[in-house]
């Protein structure tokens, strides 16, 4: 199969939730949402009638867009910047997103990034990079966000529960990924962050939840997709046949985001194109 270009249409023609409204009225924050899977998550959210605040970090040319294309929607959207990693900046983001929207209805825990380097090789930088992003930034956005929901308890007209928060995590919370220890480690430290959450507040209402992507095209994994070889090696991963794309995992946000998953509790939803189905073992093994 040939490499998509870099700048083609979507591949998925699947439909989507978000011309039902479905998330009308709530309040959203999705962090690293200028770029890849945060933004496309940031857009359906607002095309599904959430308003939305964008995080960034770096780059608020893009985060701009981001919320340009949110209210072109017609609901309100506001680019925010904060390092998710420090506690200080998370407690800030928090309290002008409360202030600018009234509240926050939903966490989509997503800023992620990757330091690869052999085990042997790996510098202490690399590794506490990693965690601090993505696993100490999902603790610290999420606790700032159970404090709200808890303050703010359920409002009946706006959603069945009190809170949702939605954790990137990836398939390698299962699958172990040599030359990527710091990744793999945050994301199966994910696993049982999001799942002990999940367990701990369900009785007041919040559902904690995870999405677990496979290979999707967006900036973190350029070289995975970006030439015929790299694109064709991949596919040997990936049973369904084809890369995903940014907007497959936005569905399944804004899905688990909205009052239709009200009884998913602690789940990781896979959204891999079977990746996680030991492709090798389909003809033996
Ligand atoms: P991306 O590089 O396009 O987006 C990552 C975003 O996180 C960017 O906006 C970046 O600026 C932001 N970010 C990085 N450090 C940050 C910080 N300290 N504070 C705030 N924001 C920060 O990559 P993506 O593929 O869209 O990744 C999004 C999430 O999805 C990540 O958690 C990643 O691990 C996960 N994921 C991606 C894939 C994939 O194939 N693309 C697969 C599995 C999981």
């Amino acid at each position: 199969m040939t490499p998509p270009p870099p700048n083609s249409p979507p591949q998925s023609t699947a439909p989507t939730l978000t011309a039902q409204k479905i998330l009308c009225g709530q309040k959203a924050l999705v962090t690293g949402a200028n770029s890849g899977i945060g933004r496309a998550v940031a857009v359906a959210l607002g095309q599904a009638g959430a308003d939305v605040i964008v995080n960034y970090v770096e780059n608020p040319e893009s985060a701009n867009a981001v919320v340009d294309e949110i209210r072109q929607a017609g609901v309100n959207a506001a680019a925010l910047k904060a390092d998710v990693s420090c506690e200080q900046q998370v407690t800030t983001l928090f309290e002008t997103a409360i202030q600018k929207m009234g509240t926050i209805d939903i966490l989509i825990n997503n800023a992620g990034l990757q330091r690869d380097a052999a085990f042997r090789n790996m510098t202490l930088a690399q590794w506490n990079t990693v965690l601090g992003v993505n696993l100490t930034g999902q603790f610290l956005c999420a606790r700032a966000a159970v404090q709200e929901f808890l303050r703010r308890g359920v409002v009946p007209s706006v959603s069945c529960a009190a809170g949702k928060i939605i954790c990137m995590s990836s398939v390698h919370q299962e699958i172990p990924w040599g030359g990527h220890a710091n990744y793999a480690t945050s994301k199966g430290g994910i696993k049982l962050l999001m799942e002990s959450l999940a367990q701990e507040v369900a009785s007041n209402r919040i559902r904690v939840n995870a999405i677990a992507p496979g290979a999707i095209r967006t900036p973190i994994n350029t070289v995975a997709w970006q030439t015929k070889e790299a694109y064709d090696q991949l596919m040997t991963l990936v049973p369904y046949g084809r890369i995903g794309e940014p907007e497959d995992i936005a569905r399944a946000a804004v899905w688990l985001a909205s009052d239709y998953s009200d009884y998913v509790v602690g789940t990781t939803l896979f959204v891999d194109g079977g990746m996680t189905l030991y492709p090798g073992f389909a003809t033996g093994g």
